[in-house]
């Protein structure tokens, strides 16, 4: 591998790390997915892909920046004429009569964005985070560039649910996993924000390698969500109705990237506690666990024989694989709660 020359600094993404860091600059392609859970790092990854590429200062690696050329400094002002980001959960192309997010692409935007080419750089990047295509023409508009790509002009898309967007769009981009973080990443990015080390530390524990995730934990309003996960999780292991109301899957307010982030959030958290259910089964009272302070909750939940707990996790595996495709989140959750039934 090739190194860095310049500041190339990201967690997780080590499959794009070992492939950009290797990459000749003129194989570089004009799209990519970058795909996985919420909060490891996507987006993050993206920028300072966007960054080394809209960089000045002359290098022989396609990654990494100075920090202190105009380019630079025009990008971190957010005002480099050849950074295009819409980022948060936004559709392209609306679907009409609701209220437009601040950073709603429409798909004339897009067809525009997509057509210049740099203006001060070679290089010019339209990042697209987590974006839904709600409408054909914002697709048709992604296949358009595809056909006749300007030259230098990178688009790269995340996405929680890679399954989700349209084949012949997902064919032309090249796709890169990334991966849950490792612990003390998480914990490494929650103290560089200046998070308290105890509670950095309490979150990075049970964040199941989302930074996202951690940050939600320490956020008392998304507490709500992490523990009616967890409830919602031991009333379908008891058969007993389970609340799902904290998913919002009726909210005609979210998006359904929204509704997608927010199931795709349950299934994890679902995952531990399946995971540490069946470690206290099979261990007992003292192995260590993804969620401790679920200890309670653990305690009361009905014993299941050892081949029904195997099922299980292959269950929720299954559910996370239907998850990523664009079977309807409430599809998900049914069939997620049907499976954990005793
Ligand atoms: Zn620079």
């Amino acid at each position: 591998m090739k190194g860095i020359e310049g500041t190339f600094d990201v967690v997780g993404g080590q499959a794009a790390l070992a492939y950009f860091a290797t990459l000749d600059p003129s194989r570089l392609s004009h799209g990519y997915i970058f795909s996985g859970p919420v909060g490891v790092g996507k987006k993050t990854f993206a920028r300072r892909i966007a960054q080394s590429l809209l960089c000045e200062t002359p290098k022989g690696t396609l990654l990494g920046y100075c920090g202190t050329c105009p380019g630079c400094t025009l990008f971190v002002a957010g005002t480099h004429p050849d950074f295009v980001s819409s980022e948060g959960r936004i559709k392209i192309g609306g679907d009409g009569g609701s209220a437009l997010h601040d950073e709603d692409l429409s798909a004339r935007d897009l067809v525009r964005e997509l057509s210049l080419h740099g203006y001060r750089s070679r290089y010019r990047v339209v990042l697209l985070g987590d974006v839904s295509f709600a409408t054909h023409e914002a697709a048709n508009a992604l296949l358009k560039f595809f056909e006749e790509p300007p030259s230098g002009v990178v688009v790269i898309l995340t996405t929680n649910a890679p399954g989700s967007l349209l084949a012949t769009i997902r064919s032309r981009f090249i796709e890169l996993a990334f991966g849950p973080l490792p612990r003390a990443d998480v914990e490494r990015v929650l103290l560089a924000s200046g998070i308290t080390p105890g509670r950095a530390a309490f979150a990075s524990e049970i964040a199941l390698g989302s930074i996202a995730r951690a940050r939600a934990i320490l956020d008392e309003d998304d507490l709500g969500v992490r523990d009616a996960s967890y409830a919602w999780f031991a009333n379908a292991v008891r058969g007993e109705p389970a609340d799902a109301s904290f998913l919002r899957l009726d909210d005609r307010s979210l998006s359904g990237a929204e509704k997608r982030a927010l199931v795709g959030e349950l299934i994890e958290l679902v995952r531990a506690a399946a995971r540490d259910w069946v470690a206290l089964s099979v261990g007992g009272a003292g192995v260590p666990l993804l969620a401790a302070d679920q200890q309670p909750l653990y305690a009361k939940l009905p014993p299941r024989d050892p081949k029904a707990m195997v099922a299980l996790l292959a269950a929720v595996g299954d559910a996370a694989r239907l998850a990523s495709t664009n079977v309807s989140a409430g599809l998900v959750v049914d069939y997620l709660r049907v499976q954990l039934a005793p």
